[in-house]
């Protein structure tokens, strides 16, 4: 039996019996919205903001999220006391519930929160300080028109099919570009480049998730006196980039030394993405919010 517990439902559950149906329209529909935080030393980084965009994905799709906020943030700092981890990972998904095989979401007569808090699974450790080497792929992103990239729903085919393309070609992560060709957003991260020591992430409108991590990296750069801008790009920019980097709340700040064969820069994580990294690194523990007190034993990873 493992120690991991998992809210379900509205109760805790061990791992191993954590089960859903397979009338969930989660699993059926892939109808359903989630989040993904990160705990740091006790921490939970950014929790209002991973909130509200919860809670605007569910009101996107007309899902009702059984829980106030406020009731919901205690059941998620509940779950990681729980588990004691001082450091981790916290899904929070919502699917619209069990109905029966038709879509009709009205059938579902309540959605299910599930709460799963994991340690820390992110890029090899020794990637910060190589680098990535990226492509970019034929899967284009949804178009905001179509389904918003904003709602960060459990339709995520087509950032599962960049993956694909990625492991297809012996890399770990690539970029989609949206349906006009420019460049939107990684599979699970947001991209930014550094021209003239500028810094130029694409704006929502072309497709990328107003990502948490971005929106902090945009904040600790204009403090670091960069200027930055959310504008357009295409691929040529991105292989003519000073430096490049993703982030994300798993990957955090990550350097990308190569884009589709061609090497950024001098090939090696740069200057600008090692000082924001290290911007960032300090910022989620002056700026976390201690919302739980951890047990003595605390797992630490
Ligand atoms: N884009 C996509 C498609 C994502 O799934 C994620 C991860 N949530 C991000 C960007 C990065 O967003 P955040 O910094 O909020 O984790």
């Amino acid at each position: 039996m493992s120690d991991q517990w998992i809210y379900l439902g509205d109760q805790f559950v061990k791992k191993e019996d954590a089960k859903i149906s397979v009338y969930d329209h989660g699993f059926l529909y892939g109808d359903g919205v989630f989040e993904g935080i990160r705990v740091y030393d006790g921490n939970i980084f950014k929790m209002e903001d991973h909130m509200k965009r919860l809670y605007n994905s569910a009101k996107s799709i007309l899902l009702t999220i059984p829980h106030t906020q406020e009731e919901l943030t205690n059941i998620i700092c509940e779950a990681v006391a729980k588990n004691n981890h001082k450091d981790a990972y916290i899904r929070v998904v919502i699917s619209r519930g069990v109905g029966d095989l038709g879509l009709d979401p009205n059938k579902c007569k309540k959605a299910n929160v599930v709460i799963i808090v994991e340690p820390l699974a992110i890029f090899p450790k020794h990637l910060y300080d190589t680098g990535l080497e990226i492509i970019t792929v034929a899967t284009r992103r949804n178009r905001p028109d179509v389904l918003s990239p904003q709602v960060k729903s459990l339709n995520y085919l087509n950032n599962v099919l960049v993956r694909i393309e990625a492991h297809l070609a012996n890399v770990s992560e690539a970029l989609m570009l949206n349906d006009q060709g420019y460049v939107a957003e990684g599979s699970a991260d947001n991209v930014f480049i550094i021209k003239n020591g500028k810094l130029y992430t694409p704006p929502a409108y072309v497709g990328a998730l107003e990502g948490i991590t971005r929106n902090a990296i945009m904040e600790i750069a204009r403090e670091l006196n960069y200027e930055v801008y959310e504008e357009p790009f295409t691929r040529h920019d991105v292989y003519t980039a000073e430096e490049v980097f993703l982030t994300g709340t798993a990957a955090e700040v990550i350097a990308v030394i190569k884009v589709d064969g061609r090497v950024i820069g001098e090939g090696v994580p740069g200057e600008h993405t090692k000082t924001l990294l290290k911007g960032f690194r300090e910022k989620v523990v002056q700026d976390g919010v201690k919302v739980y007190e951890l047990q003595d034993n605390v797992n630490a990873v």
